[in-house]
This record gives structure tokens, sequence and C-alpha cells, in this order.
């Protein structure tokens, strides 16, 4: 069990169950990308533990860089624009696996997506540790899945609560 703030959270995914399956994905990553150097790119904050989990694993010659995703509110359409911060490099002809924590109705990645393959990679495709079928309100391609779980709010390995909880070797869900 772990409080963080006024929520208290219990044991959901332990941590040799992560660590295997995100073992398994790397190997068919390998495998997907034998001839090739992916551009891993994680999107923060939540994916920096999936990530580095990922690319110990992965026996590929690959890069990583890192973007954030700033929203902010519109008046139109979706409601919400995502705007990718931080990626200063070309993805130009790049095969470019992008790294997500959790996807929950899916618009966050949806409009990564999107902005990504405005810069011409030679591919894009998606890693998420986890997702949430339920909640998801848009058509998303997941190439990579870790776990899919039920519509509750988790938290650790990398995921937070407001900020806090993001410490942990597990993952563990709201009581
Ligand atoms: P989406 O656009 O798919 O709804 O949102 C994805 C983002 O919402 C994730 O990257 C994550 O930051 C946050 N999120 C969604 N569900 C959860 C959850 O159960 N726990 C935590 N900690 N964050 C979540």
């Amino acid at each position: 069990m772990l409080t963080v703030k006024d929520k208290t959270f219990v044991p959901f995914i332990d941590k040799a169950t992560l660590e295997s399956r995100i073992a398994s994905l790397a190997v068919r990553i390998d495998e997907d990308y034998r001839d090739k150097e992916p551009l891993i790119v994680v999107v923060l904050n939540g994916a920096f533990m999936f990530a580095a989990e990922l690319m110990k694993n992965l026996t590929v010659p690959c890069r990583i860089t890192f973007i954030r995703v700033g929203s902010y509110a519109q008046t139109q359409s979706t409601g919400v624009v995502r705007q990718i911060l931080g990626l200063h490099e070309s993805l130009e002809g790049e095969d470019v696996i992008l790294v997500e924590d959790i996807v929950d109705t899916g618009l966050t990645i949806r409009q990564v997506r999107q902005q990504i393959e405005s810069q011409h990679p030679a591919s894009v495709r998606i890693a998420t540790l986890l997702f949430k079928p339920e909640a998801l309100q848009t058509e998303v391609n997941l190439d990579y899945v870790g776990f899919e779980i039920e519509n509750r709010f988790v938290l650790g390995f990398g995921l937070d609560y407001d900020g806090f909880g993001r410490n942990t070797k597990e993952i563990l869900v709201l009581q």
C-alpha cells in the first residue's frame, strides 16, 4: 500500500512482471527493426522509466530523444491542442518509435503522431506500457502494448499523481 497526498494506492503490476513484459516487447522490436536503426522518441514525463527499461533490453542500434507535450485550450474542434516541445532533431527519413506511458483517451498520442508524421519520417510506430481500451475516444494504432488494463487510475514506475508517486518499481492502482 502507498499513500500519495490524499490518495491510497495498492499493488497492481509487480516489478518482475513489468520487467519480463518489457523484455519481450524489446525482443519484438529487435526483430521488427533488424536492418534498421530506430529513433526512440520518449514522451515525458511519465514514460521515462519504461523507456529506460526498454532501451536496456534492445540490441538493435538505436538512438533516443525526449519530447514533452504542452496543452493549451482552443476554442474549436478538439478543444485542446497538444503541441510537441523539445524536438530539435530532424525526423526526416527516421524510423521513429514513439514511447508513451499510458494511452487513455488516445487523444494525446494521436496528436503527437500527426505532428511527428508531418516531419516525413520513414515510419512511425507506437510503444505504450499501458493501454485502457475502455477509455479510448479515438482510433489509434498501437504497435507494442505492455498491458491492457481496466479503466482505473494507476501510478508508479514513472506515472504520477499530481507530480508525486513516480518513484516506485511497481505499478499501483487507486484503491
Ligand atoms: P490521453 O490523451 O490518452 O487521454 O492521455 C494520456 C496521458 O494521460 C498519459 O500520458 C498520462 O500522463 C495521463 N494518464 C492517463 N491515465 C492515467 C492514469 O491512470 N494514471 C496516470 N498517472 N496518468 C494517466
